[in-house]
């Protein structure tokens, strides 16, 4: 009797483990279609000519990454939480083919690229917002992502390879204010709550942005007649 009572519980649990497997597998299943899509759709819209592929990944970084050799781009599993759209994944991803794209002019530009990363991450960011519009996708989800994910650092983490938060932040948006202004004009993120902190964090610094592209006109103090 006992041997049968045993036999049942790990027959029950052998079965619900295997359906707890397949619950996880439709769950990643979903994931890595949408990574797969996003990606496609952006390389399609964009017309980019070189090949990449779409993979979301298990491990629990906050992170995304390409594979500069084989051209793979990996959205983490860890990064997900932090994403509350369908744009804020595009941002990441068309971050990441930006950087495909450069993996693609070869194994100098690579050794390039891996030298001075930070200046290469704003290119990829600004290029991440054209590819984001191209694609139909509102590129202040950049900014919006950004500012969940991307730390402040200090002084003595300067070496790091990604610039602190707040200047990719603004240098996007002087990028879109330059570029694509009507994204900011009729701003459709203005209630969200990570757009908010955003420009309640970088008031003085939009100020001088914003001057930048309208500027102060000099007082005429002459009186007309
Ligand atoms: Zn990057």
């Amino acid at each position: 009797m006992k041997k049968i009572i045993l036999s049942l519980i790990a027959f029950v649990m052998t079965f619900s483990m295997c359906f707890a497997d397949e619950l996880r597998l439709d769950k990643e299943a979903k994931y890595q279609k949408q990574v797969m899509q996003i990606g496609f759709r952006i390389l399609n819209a964009n017309q980019i000519e070189k090949r990449m592929t779409f993979y979301y990944d298990n491990n629990k970084n906050v992170n995304a990454v390409t594979y500069m050799t084989s051209k793979s781009i990996h959205v983490y599993k860890g990064i997900l939480p932090f994403m509350d759209s369908e744009d804020e994944i595009a941002a990441i991803i068309s971050h990441e083919i930006a950087h495909g794209i450069e993996a693609h002019r070869g194994l100098w530009r690579r050794i390039i690229m891996s030298s001075c990363t930070k200046s290469f991450e704003f290119q990829a960011d600004q290029k991440a917002v054209d590819l984001m519009v191209n694609a139909g996708y509102n590129p202040v989800a950049l900014i919006i992502i950004l500012n969940k994910i991307s730390p402040e650092q200090n002084w003595f983490e300067r070496s790091s390879s990604h610039p602190e938060g707040s200047r990719r932040m603004l240098a996007l948006y002087d990028y879109i204010y330059g570029k694509y202004p009507e994204y900011l004009i009729d701003n459709a993120y203005k209630n969200n709550l990570y757009y908010q902190n955003f420009l309640l964090t970088t008031k003085s610094e939009r100020k001088k942005i914003r001057e930048k592209y309208t500027p102060v006109k000099p007082v005429n103090n002459k009186k007309t007649k």
